[in-house]
């Protein structure tokens, strides 16, 4: 296949914007050079060449691809006027990786290749540095040796850090030629060991080695669990693309240099150059942390010139890209190369603000301000901070890599943190040294990441700012000792399992949990959203239960309350026992009389409900749990009554022996005692006790239903006990009346839960038109009010023509009608075969995560025609957990519903989903 179309692309030749072909990186250095920046020369081997070479590796490269290879590098060899394998002028080149979609880290990279025993001598006549030649000599022994022969890295550093010590060097930099030369030596002799073979001369060997271990690297463990991970699929991400590109020196003396920068600041969006670099290095010297690079704007001071060449790097990558820019780039002897470029991860604030300013500085419209952040990433800005008012003593400064605050247990590698977080549910904070790559699901269990070395733009900063979890990095008073699992900071120590807390804002690190709080809404987001609402046709409302959670909601910008659950007022502490003497009443009056009593508790909620969202709807649904839910288990109430008989038996004991106590030779004392047990466990009161739980356990068996969740709820419980609902229908009605009468504006909705049939809604329909016509005449005037149903019963879908003849409104309980169409119960199907189910494919998502347009979404849009046939202005919406998910948003905006609601803080994300919803639609 690879033979008959081109596989492998000079810089010159490469389309840009075909990252699929070329991976993300190549693609870049191709753009990059055809727009004039100063990219080294080189090529890229396209992901297809990678899927052919994977479909049959044990053939090998095909002669025909390594053809292209060998032309191209004859180009280079022109382009540089060096020569691959030449001693006299060796031509040095890296092979790179990079797939269409960035996966830091993942896969490997080789630098300095084409070095040999000959060409390193020309190396070093040609710079005239031989402790040049010999460093870039040693680490490509290493790279190679460990990405292309697999010889573990430990092998390498030990008998590096061995030499280091017999030197007495501190820092890699302090070797001297002589004996970097030793660890070269050393290096080819741990090759042949545990090769069994010389280390390859012949650089187009080494060429074509480096180049299957790139395309191996794809199906690595590492790279095959990040995809996972980060549900990468092959349409989005289909092997990888393998960069040869000639070497340029950052470590060619002191007017040399390397760095990665963002175009503005990725952690909070400031419009400025942020970065780091290292002077006289090589690139991976910043990324590994090993030493701690400068801020970038020490560059002005040091190199001026390159100061300027960066800014002017910098305009024209945001110029073209219209994106915030991570690029890396190279000084060697003065010249400034761009080795890499990548739209910037960033978090939440800084998206949101780069965003803003953005569309300010006239760099891009709005539409795209919107659509260049993916609405779930909103979700961060929601995430705790430090409380302010705590004062705290922090035992560590590092640098503040990833915004947020976070308390954990401390836990010293990955795979306690993956055992005691992911398993053990517990929060932990991953403590390191430095992080790498094979530590990754360590982060995925941690609620945040500590390590004592390396800068904010090393592994450890980079992965934790991608998944938004707090990191502070460098936090260099920190020793850790893995072993022994603990870790000094100064004279305090802590070990695993005790409580740290760290501010990835600030970069601060305490011992102890310390209160986080909410933070807040920065203006660009209000902006932003503002902008969005203006977008989007879908209105975004709030499930919100009491007036604590309505406030948080209107902050986030919810313009109604779409679901207020009654069932959690029935449940509060001091209102639940009247709850239950309304359930176990054995006569309407004994009913009544508690209902009366929950009335005025109720009418209180609503009524601070509405203050809160005034004038926006308020959304409230009538009962709807099994009744039963709200009583005592019938096995304690077994348990309970067996423990009471026996202390009946006790009581009439304690009376033979108040009795008996002047035949016993007893002391005052102890008489006096046995007289007091006996007053306190009255056998009368034992009684009495013993028939009120008796007469509970009699009215929870006959509520017991076999199949709760299908049974005795909802509004078949409105009708067959119509007091309760009467009760709270009133305590709406008149706590609306109260608000108008205090002039506040409500727009009160009554939703009736479980319905399946127009009967059951005209029913209840009726006894709310009697109460209203009451509190009308009660407070003088009518209040505006709302009818509707949820929709959450397969029926009610298919009847949906009759029963918008009753309602004024469609809420969709998205959750039920999953359950109801699939007839899956969520909990079985969690805890047993869903996962299989998602394993082998024959489901594609959890439906109770992502709303299964295919059935569950095709009732919903039946239901919404055959809704507004009847009623063209039939008011429909969400209110299931999935109103707050982007996809299933853009779903309800296709399916031509009016509102989504959802959880408060989902409020922000949920806004902006419904303007890329709208965007998308134009499009
Ligand atoms: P990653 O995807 O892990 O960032 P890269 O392929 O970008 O891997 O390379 C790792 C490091 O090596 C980076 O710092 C990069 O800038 C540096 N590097 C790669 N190619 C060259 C080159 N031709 N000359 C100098 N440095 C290079
Ligand atoms: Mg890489
Ligand atoms: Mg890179």
């Amino acid at each position: 296949m690879a033979t008959t179309t081109q596989s492998v692309f000079a810089f010159e030749d490469g389309d840009g914007k075909d990252k699929q072909l070329l991976g993300g990186k190549g693609a870049n250095l191709c753009e990059m050079t055809q727009i004039g920046l100063n990219v080294p020369p080189g090529f890229v081997i396209a992901t297809t060449a990678c899927l052919d070479y994977l479909a049959a590796p044990e053939q090998g490269l095909p002669a025909a691809l390594m053809e292209e290879v060998r032309a191209q590098m004859r180009a280079v060899e022109e382009k540089t006027g060096k020569g691959f394998g030449d001693p006299d002028n060796p031509l040095l080149v890296s092979v790179r990786s990079g797939s269409a979609m960035s996966m830091p880290g993942m896969m490997d990279t080789i630098l300095n290749l084409g070095l040999n025993a000959a060409t390193l001598q020309g190396e070093i006549r040609a710079t005239g540095d031989a402790r040049f030649g010999y460093d870039a000599y040693r680490r490509f022994i290493q790279l190679f040796g460990k990405v292309a022969l697999g010889i573990d890295d430990a092998v390498f550093d030990t008998a590096f850090e061995a030499i280091k010590r017999a030197a007495h060097a501190r820092q890699d930099v302090d070797l001297s030629a002589r004996e970097l030369e030793q660890v070269c030596e050393r290096f080819l002799a741990l090759v042949r060991e545990h090769t069994g073979q010389p280390f390859p001369e012949d650089p187009y060997q080494q060429l074509e080695l480096a180049i299957q271990a790139v395309f191996n690297s794809w199906q690595g463990k590492r790279a095959v669990d990040y995809r996972r991970q980060f549900h990468i699929t092959p349409e989005m991400a289909n092997g990888t693309a393998v960069n040869v590109v000639t070497m340029v020196f950052g470590n060619r003396g002191e007017d040399s240099a390397t760095g990665v920068a963002f175009t503005r600041n990725p952690g909070t969006g400031e419009n400025r150059l942020y970065g780091e670099y290292l002077v006289n290095a090589q690139g991976e010297d910043v990324v590994a942390g090993i030493r701690t690079p400068k801020p970038i704007d020490r560059l002005a001071d040091e190199m001026p010139e390159m100061a300027t060449a960066l800014a002017e790097l910098r305009d024209k990558l945001e110029r073209h890209y219209r994106e915030v820019q991570d690029f890396e780039f190279t000084i060697e002897r003065g010249q400034l190369y761009c080795l890499q470029t990548r739209n910037g991860k960033m978090n939440a604030t800084a998206m949101v603000r780069t965003s803003v300013e953005m569309v300010e500085e006239g760099l891009i419209e709005r539409e795209r301000a919107l659509l260049r952040i993916a609405p779930d990433l909103l979700e961060q800005m929601l995430f705790p901070r430090l409380d302010p008012g705590v004062v705290a003593e922090s035992v560590a400064q590092g640098l503040p890599a990833s915004p947020g605050a976070a308390s954990g247990i401390a836990v010293f590698d990955a795979d306690r943190a993956e055992q005691l977080g992911r398993e053990q549910g517990l929060k932990v904070i991953l403590v390191r040294e430095e992080t790498k790559p094979e530590d990754i699901h360590g982060f995925f269990a941690a609620a945040g990441i500590l390590t004592s070395r390396g800068g904010k733009t090393s592994h450890a900063a980079v992965v934790a700012r991608g998944m938004g979890k707090p990191c502070v990095a460098g936090a260099e008073g920190i020793s850790v000792d893995v072993e022994r699992r603990e870790a000094r900071v100064g004279l305090t120590r802590f070990r695993e399992g005790e409580i740290i807390t760290i501010d990835g804002t600030s970069g601060k690190v305490y011992i102890g949990a310390i209160a986080t709080v909410e933070p807040e809404f920065t203006a660009e987001l209000g902006t932003l959203l503002g902008w969005a609402d203006a977008h989007a046709r879908l209105r975004v409302l709030a499930n919100a239960d009491t007036p604590d959670d309505a406030r948080r909601a209107r902050r986030y910008g919810a313009v109604g309350i779409g679901l207020a659950r009654t069932e959690r007022m029935f449940n509060d502490v001091e209102r639940l026992p009247i709850v239950i003497e309304m359930i176990v009443a054995e006569t309407p009056e004994q009913r009544q009389d508690a209902l009366d009593r929950l009335l005025p508790l109720q009418r209180a909620d609503f009524q601070s409900l509405f203050e809160v969202m005034s004038p926006n709807p308020v959304t409230i649904r009538l009962l709807d749990p099994p009744i039963h839910e709200f009583l005592p288990d019938a096995q304690v109430l077994e348990r309970e009554i067996a423990d009471l008989r026996a202390l009946e038996c006790g009581a009439r004991g304690l009376g033979v022996l108040a009795g008996a106590m002047g035949l016993l030779h007893a002391e005052d004392t102890l008489r006096h005692e046995v007289d007091r047990a006996r007053r306190l466990v009255e056998p009368a009161l034992v009684e009495e006790a013993i028939a009120k739980k008796e007469a509970m356990l009699r009215k929870v068996r006959l509520l017991y239903e076999t199949n709760p969740m299908l049974g005795h709820r909802g509004v078949r419980l409105g009708i067959t006990f119509p007091e309760i609902y009467q009760m709270q229908v009133r305590a709406i009605l008149e706590a609306a009346a109260e608000c108008a009468k205090a002039g506040i504006e409500v727009h009160p909705q009554i939703k009736v839960p479980q319905v399946c049939t127009a009967q059951e809604l005209r029913m209840v329909r009726a006894s709310v038109e009697t109460i209203h016509a009451e509190v009308a005449e009660r407070y003088g005037a009518p209040v505006a009010f709302r009818f509707g149903t949820m929709i959450e019963v397969v029926r009610a879908c298919m009847r949906a023509e009759s029963l918008a003849e009753e309602a004024d409104f469609f809420s969709f309980g998205t959750n039920d009608l999953t359950q109801a169409t699939f007839s899956f119960s969520r909990e079985d199907a969690e805890n047993k075969f869903l996962p299989l189910y998602n394993q082998s494919g024959i489901l594609q998502d959890n439906p109770f995560d992502v709303l299964d347009r295919k059935g569950v979404g095709k009732l919903m849009e039946l239901a919404v025609e055959w809704g507004r046939r009847v009623k063209p202005n039939l008011h429909v919406g969400i209110c299931g957990e999935h109103g707050g998910h982007p996809d299933s948003i853009a779903f309800c905006h296709q399916a031509g519903l009016d509102y989504v609601s959802c959880s408060g803080p989902r409020v922000p994300v949920a806004r902006l989903a419904a303007a890329h919803a709208a965007l998308a639609g134009r499009q």
